[in-house]
């Protein structure tokens, strides 16, 4: 046994200092990125935020509309490759740029990964997501995806530490996603004690992305868009978001009426609900490591996305920051112990 003393910190424990700047107003602040991707060798523009491969939140729906704004959607694993073709065949070939097709590590997931992908080439990302990517057969996964999709861009994880990441970007990741426990829904951390706070996470598993060319996507634990831009002054390069894209017209869910209040359930992909519906229940040797909760519908998600925006470009005008890329050069944290005034609820 060893412990570690350095302090890892939450997106709780900081706040970014403003600093002196010239921008005049937020619409000068552009949040759009480019990034050519180590591996896949292609090039990408948009605004790196992602909706999560979670079946509440990565819909078709939710693509379409994010595609628009030119955000991503990692549209999750459970539809099927008629659904794939179906969608595709009637949308716009463009919305490939902003769509990742999630998928699992089992053997008959790659056959489909490869079905839906030869019919819609221009799809650009797909997303390799387990868990825990700490173990062999994922990297050894990951090794025969790159090998089978040279110039597709691959995003995968998750992991938390940076001798991971480095193996991943090695192995062929473009992106790896950097995450393990702080989801709105996850229990892992009850479940296991196994976890590391998200905004240390991201700062070090950034660091040793970066030093090798590859990229990061921080995924989950993040609450308001003030949490998504300390994720991007941390160093993220992606944003994955779950909870905070939930309850919208999107997510092909049906609407609780009580008592004149409208409510969607929202439940972790590994939660007992997510299991049941889709693999017919938890098996014998796992426990749920997610939750379910009942959350207020939100109606279309295009009012989020707004918040979301002027949020992240309201934190570059304090910092000074034209552009998202400057965001994080310009970032300096400082430690709190208190960040909102809570004298009239906690929201
Ligand atoms: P959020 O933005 O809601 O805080 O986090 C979203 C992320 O939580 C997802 O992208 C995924 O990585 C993670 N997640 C989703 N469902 C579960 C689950 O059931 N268990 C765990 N451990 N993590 C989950």
């Amino acid at each position: 046994m060893r412990i570690e003393s350095d302090l890892k910190l939450g997106f709780k424990d900081v706040m970014i200092r403003p600093k002196r700047s010239t921008l005049k107003s937020r619409s000068q602040v552009s949040l759009q990125r480019e990034f050519k991707f180590l591996h896949a060798n292609n090039n990408w523009q948009g605004i790196p935020i992602i909706a999560a491969n979670m079946d509440t939140v990565g819909t078709f729906e939710m693509a379409t509309a994010l595609a628009k704004n030119k955000l991503i959607t990692a549209v999750h694993k459970h539809y099927s490759i008629a659904d794939w073709n179906m969608f595709m065949s009637n949308t716009s070939k463009s919305i490939g740029d902003y769509i990742a097709i999630s998928t699992g590590i089992k053997p008959n997931d790659i056959e489909k990964l490869a079905s839906i992908i030869n019919s819609n080439p221009t799809i650009k990302f797909i997303c390799i997501d387990v868990a825990n990517g700490y173990s062999e057969h994922f990297i050894d996964f990951v090794k025969r995806i790159r090998e089978m999709l040279p110039k597709t861009t691959i995003m995968a994880g998750n992991v938390v530490t940076g001798e991971m990441v480095e193996e991943l970007v090695l192995s062929g990741v473009d992106v790896v996603k950097v995450g393990i426990g702080p989801g709105s829904v996850c229990t892992t951390r009850k479940m296991t004690g196994v976890g590391y706070p998200q905004l240390s996470a991201v700062i070090e598993c950034a660091d040793a992305s970066h030093g090798l060319g590859g990229l990061i996507c921080a995924d989950g634990g993040c609450t308001v868009p003030g949490d998504i831009a300390k994720a991007f002054g941390a160093g993220a390069d992606f944003i994955m978001l779950g909870g905070m894209l939930a309850g919208h017209d999107q997510a092909e869910q049906s609407i609780i009426e009580e008592d004149g209040e409208k409510y969607v359930a929202f439940y972790g992909m590994s939660s007992d609900v997510a299991m049941k519906k889709h693999k017919g229940g938890v098996a014998e040797y796992r426990a749920s490591e997610g939750k379910t909760v009942k959350i207020p519908y939100r109606g279309d998600v295009s009012g989020t996305l707004q918040d979301i925006t002027g949020g992240v470009r309201s934190a570059c005008t304090y910092v000074g920051a034209t552009q998202l890329k400057e965001l994080s050069k310009r970032t300096t944290f400082i430690r709190v112990t208190q960040q909102i005034n809570n004298i009239f609820g906690a929201s």
